[in-house]
């Protein structure tokens, strides 16, 4: 049967739609750490999961991999990207430049329904902070990193909300690999403080305490080199 132009882009529309709710899902499972730094993705399994194309699933791991959370190695594959120390020192620095930033427009546009909302995830991470099991941790994790990510939204800028799903996907990814305690990536308290500045719209005193909140998420790190603590060779994947 010939297809129509209105056709051909239609089909176009879903496959980009298909890619990206591949990627979202994808980058979910990352940053709730479903997905362990250095697990392998075939093209196949992707594609049986989502019930697409092997094409549809590789153009969703190349987008991945643009992202930096995806590594693909010629001849091996697609693996969740395994940071070095010195990425992750790169991740925490950029984050450090541009979220301070972020927060200025947000601080200059946010309304009391912004701030209300923020007060609302801060509730769901309270909440799942109290609460024991896997499930529970996942669901804060995510949550931590969905507190950035409202910031972003509310600074009004796209290009920035974007940048800041991609550093929060892959400080997920370096806190999975180095970080220490068990508990969440974000002290929870200190959202809250961030918060209380921006409503009393001191924005100086909200940056002060991003710069800080960072540096804390980044002390918690143990960046030492992971000697003989390789999972592609330790289950030869
Ligand atoms: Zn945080």
């Amino acid at each position: 049967m010939k297809q129509t132009a209105g056709a051909l882009q239609a089909a176009d529309d879903s496959a980009e739609t298909s890619t990206q709710q591949i990627r979202d899902a994808i980058r979910d499972a990352i940053v709730e750490r479903r997905l362990a730094p250095g697990a392998k993705l075939s093209e196949a399994d992707v594609g049986n999961l989502f019930n697409v194309s092997r094409t549809l699933a590789r153009a969703a791991l190349q987008a991945l991999s643009y992202e930096g959370l995806v590594s693909v190695e010629k001849n091996r594959g697609a693996f969740v990207a395994y940071p070095s120390p010195e990425e992750a020192r790169q991740i925490f620095a950029a984050r450090r430049l541009v979220e301070p930033g972020i927060l200025l427009e947000a601080a200059a546009r946010i309304s009391p329904a912004d701030i209300q909302h923020l007060r609302q995830l801060l509730l769901l991470e309270g909440r799942l902070v109290e609460e024991h099991g896997s499930a529970a941790r996942r669901a804060e994790i995510k949550a931590s990193g969905d507190f950035h990510l409202a910031i972003a939204v509310i600074s009004g800028n796209a290009i920035m909300q974007r940048f800041m799903e991609e550093l929060v996907a892959r400080s997920s990814l370096v806190i999975a690999l180095y970080g220490q305690s068990t508990a969440s990536s974000c002290g929870h308290h200190e959202h809250g403080e961030i918060v209380d500045a921006l409503e009393q719209k001191d924005s100086d005193r909200a940056c002060r305490l991003m710069l800080q909140h960072i540096a804390h998420i980044e002390t918690d790190l143990d960046m030492r080199e992971r000697k003989g603590f390789n999972l592609k060779e330790a289950f030869d994947i």
